[in-house]
């Protein structure tokens, strides 16, 4: 680990003060990604802004039902949180397939959103890497890269994104409420990751200095007929090969409208927009199965992750299945 100092911040405009004083400084939350990133010289930040005795730790009601979760409610606490488990399961159930018990103390609702690909050749350094060097080559799309992604990817990076919690909150149309050195302002979840094209070390719209304060879940009174189903090569600890979040608002049997995000497969949390405007109607294999069609249709494979493709759609249609009641 390469030598660095730490400060701390008791409020959000100190800690983006700090941050900005110092090029090259980072925020560190739970320090599960960012520490792991360091040990292996990925990351070599030279100040650490610790930022958790902000006062960013509530879930809290909005009006008109929606949710806010602050920046540093821990995955933990989210996932056991009276008002996630009655009004967002499919968000309970994303964060309950995360990592470990262990990990999920820590682990904070702003470090999730931020956490960085699992892609291997980015976390060994003698490896080129686009993301973490830009211009240097991408030594996964000739590589091994069974990992890697399916729908979203570039001659130049094809790094899966790895949050579970991520595709639920894709799924949900949360906003992310983000404070900066120009002031406050809230993205789409949906707009916040952005796709690696050539530059893929750019991986969100946050600019320098800024800090995520909150998520906003916006009220959803359907989303109890909701499901998060993971597939990976073990049952726990351990990243998604395919994911599912899907949100379906149902009315006397037949499907009105739904949402689809997929994990695992995207460069970053992955809506499928086009395979929800598919879903109305009975609940049917039928459906599902043309749905989950059109979420993978403009998936492309590499020379060791193509069997992802059959995976994710089975993992969609089975989603879609046990949340219309026909599973
Ligand atoms: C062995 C292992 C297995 C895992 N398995 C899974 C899994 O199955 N599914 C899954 O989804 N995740 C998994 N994870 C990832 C884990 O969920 C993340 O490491 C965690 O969510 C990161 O949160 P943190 O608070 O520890 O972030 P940190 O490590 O503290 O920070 C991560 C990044 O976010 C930045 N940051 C943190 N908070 C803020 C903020 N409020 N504003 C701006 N920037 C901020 C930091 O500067 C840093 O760049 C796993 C991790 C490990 C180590
Ligand atoms: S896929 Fe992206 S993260 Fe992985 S080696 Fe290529 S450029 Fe690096």
């Amino acid at each position: 680990m390469e030598p660095f100092t730490i400060q701390q911040a008791t409020d959000a405009s100190a800690a983006i003060q700090a941050v900005n004083a110092t090029p090259g400084s980072k925020y560190i939350a739970g320090g599960t990604n960012l520490v792991d990133l360091m040990k292996m010289y990925v990351e070599t930040p030279a100040v650490l802004v610790n930022i958790n005795n902000l006062q960013l730790n509530q879930v809290e009601a909005l009006p008109h039902s929606g949710v806010r979760i602050g920046a540093l409610v821990r995955n933990s606490d989210l996932a056991y949180h009276p008002l996630i488990e009655k009004r967002y399961p499919v968000l309970l159930q994303a964060l309950l397939s995360g990592a470990s018990p262990q990990l999920r103390n820590m682990a904070t609702t702003g470090g999730n959103i931020l956490q960085r690909t699992r892609c291997p050749y980015f976390f060994d350094v003698s490896f080129p890497c686009n993301k973490r060097t830009p211009g240097s080559g991408c030594s996964a799309i000739k590589g091994y890269n069974r990992s890697n992604a399916i729908l979203g990817g570039s001659d130049h990076c094809i790094a899966t994104h790895p949050s579970d919690m991520c595709v639920a909150m894709a799924a949900l149309d949360a906003g992310i409420r983000l404070k900066g050195p120009d002031g406050e302002r809230v993205v789409p979840f949906t707009d916040f990751h952005l796709l690696p094209g050539d530059t893929p070390e750019k991986e969100t719209v946050l600019k320098p200095g800024e800090l995520i304060t909150a998520v906003d879940l916006p009220p959803l009174h359907h989303a109890a007929k909701s499901h998060y189903l993971k597939v990976r090569d073990r049952a726990s600890y351990e990243f998604a090969l395919a994911s599912a979040a899907v949100v379906l608002d149902m009315e006397d049997g037949q499907i009105r409208s739904g949402r689809i995000a997929l994990g695992g497969v995207g460069t970053k949390p992955w809506r499928a927009v086009k395979a929800e405007s598919l879903l109305k109607g009975r609940p049917s294999e039928e459906l599902f199965g043309a749905a989950a069609l059109a979420a993978l249709e403009d998936a492309k494979a590499q020379t060791y992750n193509g069997f992802k493709i059959e995976l994710a759609k089975r993992t969609l249609i089975r989603a879609l299945a046990i949340a219309g009641g026909i599973a």
